[in-house]
């Protein structure tokens, strides 16, 4: 379920953002205004450790216990009190005994009178007293003695403390996380089997267009395989939601209104392709008009300009539920910019996560690159590293909206934003790295 309370209308939302103007929506507006408009999901479910990968803490998790559990070796050792250590020369110590990792409680012997110290193993429990290890490589064996050589240790080296990895009571994990594998891990060593996570988002998807065919059918004169719900599929994927593909709806305004129905009973947030350019001579914009509170923008962006943004109803839902819908332009590249610049992190507010910015490399352009100021450009680039170990990017080829190759071939964004003009030959720029969008 999304959220109940009576959402803000479109107007008040707009009335929110400042600088606001739908026929020219810089791009931090326009995202600003789906920050405010998109609710979150509120329904919980508990998944087993390995099942909640990639899925959203919904619920801070508080450790329960120390960890580690014991003071104890980070090194394989002898165990010794720092103050038996000598300024200078040997310090001559006897091995009392062994202790190794998992044999709390047994350690023979479990503590050491002065002059003693206690054979110890990485991860074993000091002994009581003993606060220091001499790791084995730095230590002469003589029978059941071993000699410290001077300043190879000092006092409190190599010894982990109880409860530093996390201390009992303490916040581990912060609901709103994305879980990693390290946090996996984290999650195990504090004994948890099972995890809270938000449910997955629902997002229904489909292709609008009488130009475009399906994979797998004939090819007429003037017709263009679909493939943004291509693009789209895979770039939701990584976004681990729940996907439901509605296909490409021809434009037919009973056709696109049933697929719009179906997604706003099934899912949380529509996505579609094509069909908001102004002067679009299709049913796109004004079945999407019809059938809920929807906006028709012209971002300052390029490539990507056109999207419709609002609320798709179904009035065969009694409780109200609606689809937050994402109307993105038809040009392939578009799609994908639009997609990582204004949808992504709203599907992830949308799915419980707590913002988190994608990093940004700073990179040398090789070569001079136009840009008018009062817009932001996504241009596609491919990132390396220049002999000097700086990184450095280069365009890739023709920029045009429909060329998907160029985003293909790249492996990253370069973002020019807003207020920034031409870039010279050799001038930093930002550039958004594909490898690790997640
Ligand atoms: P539109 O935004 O509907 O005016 O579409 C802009 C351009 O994108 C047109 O050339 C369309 O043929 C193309 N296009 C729209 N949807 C798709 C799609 N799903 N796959 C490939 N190209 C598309
Ligand atoms: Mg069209």
């Amino acid at each position: 379920m999304t959220e109940r309370t009576l959402p803000q209308s479109l107007q008040e939302i707009a009335s929110c953002v400042n600088g606001y103007d739908p026929k020219s929506l810089p791009v931090a507006q326009a995202r600003e205004f789906i920050a405010r408009l998109v609710p979150r999901v509120r329904a919980v479910e508990m998944l087993a450790l390995r099942s909640a990968l990639g899925r959203v803490l919904a619920r801070d998790v508080v450790s329960p216990i120390d960890v580690p559990a014991h003071d104890n070796s980070a090194m394989d050792g002898y165990a010794l009190r720092g103050s038996d250590l000598a300024a200078d020369g040997d310090t001559l110590l006897q091995v009392a005994g062994s202790v190794f990792a998992g044999q709390a409680g047994q350690a023979e012997p479990a503590s050491a009178a002065p002059g003693e110290c206690v054979r110890i193993m990485t991860g074993a429990v000091m002994p009581a007293g003993l606060d220091t290890v001499v790791p084995q490589e730095f230590v002469k064996v003589e029978g059941d003695r071993i000699a410290v050589p001077a300043g190879v240790v000092r006092a409190g080296d190599n010894r982990r403390l109880a409860g530093e990895d996390l201390a009992r009571g303490e916040v581990a994990l912060a609901a709103g996380r994305v879980l990693r594998p390290a946090d996996l891990g984290m999650l195990a060593s504090l004994g948890q089997a099972e995890v809270p996570v938000w449910r997955r988002l629902r997002v229904a998807f489909f292709s609008t267009g009488d130009e475009l065919r399906s994979i797998g059918e004939a090819l007429p004169a003037g017709c263009v395989y679909d493939s943004n719900r291509y693009t789209l599929w895979g770039m939701l994927v990584r976004l681990d939601v729940e996907l439901i593909d509605l296909g490409v709806v021809r434009d037919d305004p009973e056709a696109l209104a049933a697929a719009f129905r179906a997604a706003a009973r099934d899912a949380d947030a529509v996505i579609t392709s094509g069909g908001v350019s102004v002067g679009e001579a299709d049913h796109t914009k004004a079945v999407m008009a019809s059938l809920g509170d929807v906006l028709f923008w012209r971002i300052a962006m390029r490539p990507g300009r056109p999207m419709a943004i609002g609320r798709i109803g179904n009035a065969d839902n009694a409780d109200g539920h609606h689809a937050i819908l994402f109307g993105l332009p038809g040009n392939p590249v578009a799609v994908m910019v639009t997609f990582y610049a204004l949808v992504r992190d709203a599907l992830l507010a949308m799915s419980g996560a707590t913002a988190h910015a994608l990093p940004m490399l700073r990179a040398a352009s090789t070569a001079a690159i136009r840009k008018k100021p009062g817009r932001t450009e996504y241009q596609r680039g491919i990132v390396t590293r220049a002999d000097g170990g700086d990184w450095q990017v280069r365009i890739t080829g023709s920029q045009g909206s429909g060329i998907l190759r160029s985003m293909s071939e790249a492996n990253g964004l370069v973002v020019l934003h807003h207020a920034q003009g031409n870039v010279a030959a050799g001038e930093l720029v930002d550039v958004l790295p594909f490898d690790g969008l997640i």
